[in-house]
């Protein structure tokens, strides 16, 4: 007797129309019409209904989290209330009995506030259905009047990457079309930011086998290959599910998707009037096809699992034909999405109508794929931490040597990423010739420093903020710009990179930078803003071997410099109002980059604050001595770590409010934003908390601590609203050095101990409390569990220091 496989994932379908007329959906225009037959939208009894067979099956089987995604038709066409009452019957059902991850798969055109607001407060995520760029999309998803929906698709993605809807982007969802460039569909897509996109082939089957050039008999493979290219080679900026599919299931692990792998089918579907089907997918087989003859009012979910085609679809290599069976990437494949298989007179013990594409698609991955836990590091350079290095930052701290060796990490995807960005800006047609010239020259001149000087151009790709210039560079490269010029000004960083480089090096070169006022970033040097003109001008940079810098705006106006390890030295013309070097803080045994000038610190949670003035500095420089002495004198654990690894500290502009306000950017390794607050210990406390994210983000860049795929909510006791994984174990490793932070100044005693036992009761119980989320998530990698103990064997003992009046 077999056991059921019981049903993880449920597609509700709460609108059985559309508000568009897309000529490729399989809805409407493929062989099952059931659809006609179908009420238009859910009533709340049938929701009902779908969310007690749904707990019913969930407290059966003993599961810990159901997925439930709200699908059409077009969904949004039920509107903003019943959507909310459908979200409010499946959490009432569900709570206290499993968790629920709820989403929505829509089109996008009705988005709104009004249907924002409702998925913020059921925590319903958002995916966008678009095939591209604006030519690509409008290819098949069009009204049936046949305008354009593209306008109303990227307002409706636009609305969810603003800050207020943000946590709902769930991501984007794109159907292929071979008329389309791979390249720029991919461009278009990850222009909108998505936290993830999903590329889906076209339905069909060997009945109605999809269109094909002559002569390309796996253009599917080929499309998508150059889109994996591309992907990998820019570090993989986003999560592109079928891609990561093939990873995973290359090494073993579950597929992510229905389209590929063995794992038996989890997935049902309830249509709008109550009956179960199967997969829609089904529809492009026959007509009827997706039935099952069973219902909510009458069946449980668990008769629907013995039904033989949801069986059928459950039963891994056996259930394969022997063509399959044999081939070599089937492990992989596990012959592709159920649906595609079928012919007239054979059914589904076919191979794929897409085998020749995925074939070829997984054959490419599989020789592309990183190990599992290789970093992404640049080319020919592998990077990993110490068994020592781990328990170090596990236990929420990390040496010198273990904070040098993730900054060596990101040094060596820093300069991955100026050469992806230099070698895509240099395929870019649209790029003008004169910028292109000015990036061949820049390119040269960085290779020319890498082989005279390499710590020279070390020292500038330690920036923090070249990864950030880099991910936006890359983000837009390739997406259509209004002004007909794409992304000029972003490529001149790329010239300032090494022209700063040049100059640190003290060899005879020659840069050329384009500005749009006379103003010019260099890289760990400082800003020159040089009045004149309004417009654009052109600045020539050149260095000599004898440490002469001299930089020219046209014919107008010259000024030379003198540069050093400390940076540069004018020396005419006087007065050098126009340059603004980097300015450093300092306190005994560290020495951070004060940086208020480059244009892409901009890149954090709170706006940055303008060049400090000079009374500024000198509290800055105040405070930070006065931090630092408390973190070297009560935290020491902390000590070596921040001087391994902070470089930079950006001024944040105050809150409004008046709240402290600090953050650290994935982007920018070895930087921390701040306002500067009033309390120089409270400044210690925020750079030990926003130093944890800079660690254990570095960390994340190089190794699996939790499976990705997890995309449930947590509480987080800081916090108001649940967070993914990855925000939660953030949370917690910033928590440990919180949490130590009042304790140290709990026991130190004097007059501020009194007012610290609170924090450190609370913080510590919080902490504690998400630590054994976290453990008990189930989703976290061996090496993640290892990171988790060893932030509760940190934690631990501190539960046992008596507080009065917080315990018991
Ligand atoms: S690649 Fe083709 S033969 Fe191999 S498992 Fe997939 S569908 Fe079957």
């Amino acid at each position: 007797m077999e056991q059921l496989v019981p049903f993880r994932q449920f597609v509700l379908k709460v609108h059985s129309r559309c508000d568009l007329a897309c000529d490729h959906c399989y809805m409407y225009h493929a062989a099952d019409q059931g659809w006609l037959a179908q009420p238009t939208v859910m009533s709340i009894q049938t929701a009902a209904w779908a969310a007690y067979r749904i707990a019913e099956h969930a407290k059966a089987h003993e599961l810990r989290q159901v997925h439930v995604v709200l699908h059409g038709g077009e969904p949004l066409l039920a509107g903003p209330v019943r959507l909310g009452q459908i979200a409010a019957a499946l959490r009432d059902n569900l709570t206290g009995t499993c968790a629920l991850d709820l989403r929505i798969h829509t089109n996008g055109v009705l988005l709104d506030e009004s249907f924002c607001d409702v998925f913020s407060t059921h925590g319903i995520r958002v995916g966008i259905s678009i095939d591209g760029d604006r030519a690509a999309n409008d290819r098949h998803r069009r009204y049936s009047n046949g305008r354009s929906s593209y306008d109303r698709v990227i307002r409706a993605i636009d609305l969810l990457r603003a800050e207020k809807y943000r946590h709902l982007y769930l991501g984007l969802l794109c159907t292929i079309d071979l008329a389309n460039d791979p390249v720029a569909v991919y461009d278009a897509l990850l222009a909108s930011e998505p936290p993830r996109i999903d590329f889906l082939a076209p339905h069909a089957t060997w009945d109605s086998p999809p269109r094909r050039p002559a002569g390309a008999p796996a253009a599917y493979a080929d499309w998508l290959t150059a889109i994996f290219d591309r992907w990998d080679s820019d570090g993989r900026p986003v999560d592109i599910r079928l891609f990561d599919s093939v990873i995973r299931t290359t090494r073993g692990q579950r597929s992510r998707t229905e389209a590929i792998g063995l794992a038996p089918s989890d997935l049902v579907v309830i249509e709008t009037d109550g009956s179960y089907e199967q997969a829609d997918s089904l529809k492009a087989a026959y007509d009827g096809a997706p039935a099952t003859g069973y219902h909510l009012l009458r069946h449980c979910l668990d008769e629907v699992g013995g039904h033989p085609g949801i069986l059928a679809r459950q039963a891994g290599l056996r259930g394969l034909c022997e063509e399959c069976r044999r081939c070599p990437v089937v492990a992989s494949c596990g012959g592709g999405l159920y649906a595609h298989r079928y012919r007239s007179g054979t059914g589904f013990a076919n191979p794929s109508v897409y085998c020749p594409d995925l074939k070829k698609l997984i054959t490419h991955i599989g020789s592309q794929a990183r190990p599992a836990t290789a970093p992404h590091s640049g080319p020919g350079r592998v990077h990993a931490l110490t068994a020592a290095d781990v328990a170090e930052l596990a236990a929420g701290y990390g040496g010198r040597g273990a904070v040098g060796r993730l900054g060596q990490a990101q040094r060596s995807m820093r300069r991955a990423l100026v050469a992806t960005v230099y070698q895509r800006a240099s395929a870019d047609a649209r790029i003008g010739r004169a910028t292109r010239e000015r990036l061949t020259s820049a390119w040269d001149l960085l290779a020319h420093v890498e082989r005279q000087a390499p710590d020279a151009l070390e020292s500038v790709i330690s920036h923090p903020y070249v990864r950030a210039w880099a991910a936006r560079c890359l983000t837009s490269l390739g997406a259509p710009a209004s002004d007909g010029h794409p992304h000029g000004s972003d490529l001149e960083y790329l010239a300032a990179i090494a022209a700063a480089a040049g100059i640190r090096a003290g060899i005879n070169a020659r840069a050329e930078i384009a500005t749009a006022d006379g103003t010019l970033y260099l890289p760990s040097l400082g800003r020159l803003a040089v009045p004149g003109p309004d417009g654009p001008r052109e600045c020539t940079i050149t260095t000599t071997a004898a440490g002469t810098v001299t930089f020219s705006f046209g014919a107008g106006w010259r000024a030379q410099a003198l540069a050093s390890p400390a940076g540069l030295r004018f020396c005419e013309p006087p007065p050098p109002d126009y340059w603004q070097p980097a300015r450093r803080l300092t306190a005994p045994g560290i020495s951070v980059v004060l940086e208020d000038a480059d244009p892409y610190r901009d890149c954090h949670q709170w706006p940055a604050a303008p060049r400090c003035s000079s009374p500024e500095l000198i509290r800055w420089q105040h405070s930070f001595r006065v931090a630092w002495s408390l973190i070297a004198a009560q935290l020491p654990a902390y000590r070596e770590g921040l001087v391994a690894g902070l470089a930079t500290i950006v001024p944040l502009a105050p809150s409004a409010d008046g709240r402290d306000v600090s953050s650290a950017a994935r982007q920018a390794f070895g930087a921390v934003a701040t306002a500067l607050p009033a309390d120089p210990a409270m400044l210690a406390l925020l750079l030990l908390h926003e130093f944890q994210h800079v660690k254990l983000g570095a960390v994340l860049d190089m190794y699996d601590l939790f499976d990705r795929t997890d995309s449930r909510l947590f509480r987080a006791p800081w916090r108001e609203d649940p967070r993914p994984l990855e925000g939660l174990l953030q949370g917690t490793y910033a928590h440990v050095a919180v949490v130590e932070f009042w304790r140290a100044r709990y026991l130190v005693g004097g007059p501020h101990a009194a007012a610290a036992g609170p924090h450190y009761a609370r913080w510590r119980a919080a902490t504690a409390e998400s630590i054994e989320t976290l453990l008990g998530s189930g989703s976290l990698t061996p090496m993640g569990q290892q990171f988790v103990r060893g932030m509760r064997a940190t934690v631990t003992p501190w539960l046992a220091d008596r507080v009065p009046g917080m315990d018991g």
